[in-house]
């Protein structure tokens, strides 16, 4: 489903899209320190960050506010996608890959400049037509805007996390390359070397539903989890976008093009 939801009934996370910044709407019956503890953030910083004197006074319906969350509108940014990417195989020709895209040789020949469409190397990068970036997670999911939240050991946080049911589909925007990780902190995890050039990171799945190798676009590769560290909070991808394989960026405005 193409839907940012971006509101979350039931006191979950709030992402405020045209702001760029994050909250959490108190629910009845929540105390500051379960909220603290689910978004993993000291209790005092929170206080803090919402001016809030008496810890153990607040009202339900309040936006909190994350301490540390970017202000940066997240409208602006780094979005990637948009230019579908094949990357030639050994034995394959143009016929096939239009084929497969539902494309036309003439297109992919002009599109790519290709001065002699019966000599297409293998490794050769193609531009084809097209939707171009599969959003990560399938079905119903909350994309929240918690890019550099504060964590623990004064690292923040290097991506957006996708909540949505324990077994909601985890999907590969674009094609590449896997590589499975798997650790403390991440879990169950996986670094997506895609074809358009960029580092894709997943992290907290519930189960591998994908070994690592060569994967299609769109491809399911696990399922939503808290495997890792996020086994304190709900079920959650924990997407990180690394462009031209460098340092990470907040996903969130390629999330909002995309989900
Ligand atoms: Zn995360």
């Amino acid at each position: 489903m193409r839907l940012l939801r971006i509101l979350v009934t039931g006191g979950l996370l709030v992402a405020a899209a045209s702001a760029g910044t994050t909250g959490y709407t108190v629910r009845k019956g929540d105390t500051l320190a379960q909220i603290a503890a689910r978004l993993r953030v000291p209790v005092k910083d929170l206080a803090g960050a919402n001016g809030i004197k008496n810890v153990d006074l607040i009202l339900s319906g309040r936006v909190l506010k994350l301490p540390g969350a970017t202000s940066t509108p997240a409208t602006t940014g780094t979005v990637v996608g948009g230019n579908r990417v094949h990357v030639v195989r050994a034995g394959e020709n143009l016929a096939g890959i239009a084929v497969k895209y539902n494309t036309t040789v003439r297109d992919l020949v002009t599109r790519n400049k290709i001065r002699n469409p019966n000599l297409v190397a293998a490794g050769v990068r193609l531009e084809v037509p097209g939707a171009s970036w599969a959003c990560p997670v399938r079905g119903h999911y909350t994309v929240v805007s918690n890019w550099a939240a504060p964590r623990p050991g004064g690292h923040t946080h290097e991506g957006n996390d996708i909540f949505a049911k324990r077994g909601a589909l985890v999907v590969t925007p674009v094609s590449g390359v896997l590589r499975q990780v798997r650790g403390k902190i991440a879990g169950n995890a996986f670094y997506l070397a895609g074809d358009d050039g960029h580092t894709y990171y997943f992290a907290h799945l519930d189960k591998y539903l994908r070994g690592p190798g060569r994967v299609d676009a769109a491809a399911t590769i696990g399922t939503v989890g808290n495997t890792g560290d996020a086994h304190v909070t709900p079920p959650h991808l924990h997407f990180e976008l690394h462009p031209n394989n460098g340092r990470a960026v907040d996903p969130f405005p390629t999330l909002r093009r995309w989900c």
